[in-house]
């Protein structure tokens, strides 16, 4: 009886049938939007991988793992983000968001517009039933080759976040290209094969029973999480009625939703349930609500705040870490690196070789100048007095001490500097033998 007068309280407006359909056709938006950005990161350059450096590519940036502030401020910020959303709207990632779920709802409907409306995989094991007058080969090609060809182009959006488009582009064509990796179409292959038989066969199935980042989004769920409401106090309605259960592609009961369930907060369900009140000019019985599911209406309004402002208390201290980690990293990134190691060249206990290593780390032409402070320029000599480079990557410059300087160490620097002010130096503690 509590759930009732909590529900009681919530202004009810009956809506068009049209109308009623809006919080469907927002889902679909907001899952088409979420693949158009999950191909527009890489595409523009705000996020890659490149391999070969074993860095990530921010605006053709490498940010290595040493640009500790950046890497960490970031993933800092976005994880206590992720905790806040995981514990106000639940898993509805999943419902709005996820790929996965995108393609399999997608796949579910071309299949029952192929094969007939019982056509679909039930997760409950039940078998599916084709319809007598659509199990003919054409459809059933049509389906294959239209999962084939939805797998291909899937499987071609994680290339973008290894390679520019130019390269992925050099991919499809069949052209030559350097960049290329030699295994890339084997890769490829297998990406297509995972995504046709998730498409094909597995569907929700991930969802429901093999969804690792689920479980993770389970973990920050409370009773005021996100979920769905139902109006018990109109059950009457639902004595012949089971439209929102038959929509369910999770096959869940949207009427007695709990906490741990794996209902994705996707909505189709209050969806269905508005579009067949509508038509009786009467709301639907199902809504989305934050709050304790039991509360009355003030306690709802109380719980609502303590709860968000306990959920800000506690990740706004890492958030505001992570941005000022940032913030640091995006002002102390250096565009070059130096980097001095002992030359793998020995010449018995004595070392008179060093490798001098200067990295680019933007995706644009450089030149970087090298010298040594502390020894007198008769006693070394490079094999290069400059990093020229064409693009992003390492130079290696060879510094060789030479015979005359007494036993014992020495202490020099090698110093590189570029013409936009940047300079940076290596100590190198140079030890000679007696002889
Ligand atoms: S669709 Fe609405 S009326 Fe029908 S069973 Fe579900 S909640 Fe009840
Ligand atoms: S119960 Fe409703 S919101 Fe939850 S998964 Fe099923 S249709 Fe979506």
């Amino acid at each position: 009886m509590q759930s009732n007068n909590s529900l009681s309280g919530i202004p009810i407006t009956a809506e068009t049938p049209k109308a009623s359909m809006r919080l469907h056709w927002q889902r679909r938006a907001l899952q088409w939007f979420t693949i158009a950005v999950a191909i527009l990161i890489p595409a523009a350059g705000l996020f890659r991988i490149d391999p070969m450096a074993g860095a990530f590519v921010v605006l053709d940036r490498q940010i290595w793992w040493s640009d500790f502030f950046l890497v960490f401020g970031f993933w800092l910020v976005l994880a206590s983000g992720a905790v806040l959303l995981y514990s106000t709207v639940g898993t509805a990632f999943c419902g709005w968001s996820c790929p996965q779920n995108s393609l399999s709802e997608w796949a579910n409907y071309l299949t029952q517009k192929l094969l007939g409306k019982r056509a679909e995989l039930s997760l409950d094991g039940e078998k599916m039933k084709v319809g007598a007058n659509k199990n003919k080969w054409s459809n059933w090609a049509i389906l294959g080759i239209s999962f084939l060809a939805a797998a291909m182009l899937f499987a071609l959006i994680p290339l973008f976040y290894f390679y520019p488009p130019a390269v992925v582009w050099s991919f499809i064509a069949f052209q030559q290209d350097a960049r290329l990796a030699g295994s890339l179409h084997f890769i490829y292959f297998v990406f297509v094969a995972v995504i046709f038989l998730d498409i094909a066969f597995i569907r929700h199935f991930w969802c429901r029973f093999m969804c690792i980042y689920k479980v993770w989004q389970h973990g920050f769920k409370t009773q005021h999480t996100l979920h769905i409401a139902y109006d018990s106090s109109r059950s009457a309605l639902c004595e012949k009625c089971n439209y929102c259960a038959t929509q369910c592609f999770l096959e869940l009961d949207p009427k007695s939703t709990d906490i741990y369930d794996t209902c994705i907060n996707c909505g189709e369900c209050i969806t269905a349930c508005n579009s067949l009140q509508a038509k009786q000019g009467q709301p639907g019985l199902l809504r989305f609500k934050i709050g304790d599911r039991d509360a009355t209406r003030f306690a709802l309004l109380k719980t609502r705040l303590s709860s968000l402002s306990s959920r800000v208390h506690w990740t706004m201290p890492f958030a505001l870490l992570g941005i000022s980690m940032f913030v640091w990293g995006l002002v102390s990134y250096e565009r070059f690196h130096l980097a001095v190691y002992r030359a793998d060249t020995m010449h018995g206990p004595q070392i008179s070789d060093y490798r001098v290593a200067v990295s680019n780390k933007i995706y644009d032409s450089a030149v970087v100048d090298i010298s040594v402070d502390g020894l007198d320029s008769s006693l070394y000599q490079f094999d290069l007095a400059q990093a020229r480079f064409n693009d992003v990557g390492r130079i290696d410059l060879q510094l060789h001490i030479k015979d005359g300087l007494p036993p014992g160490i020495h202490s020099f620097l090698v110093i590189a500097s570029a013409p936009d002010g940047w300079q940076d130096r290596y100590r190198v503690q140079h030890f000679v033998a007696s002889k």
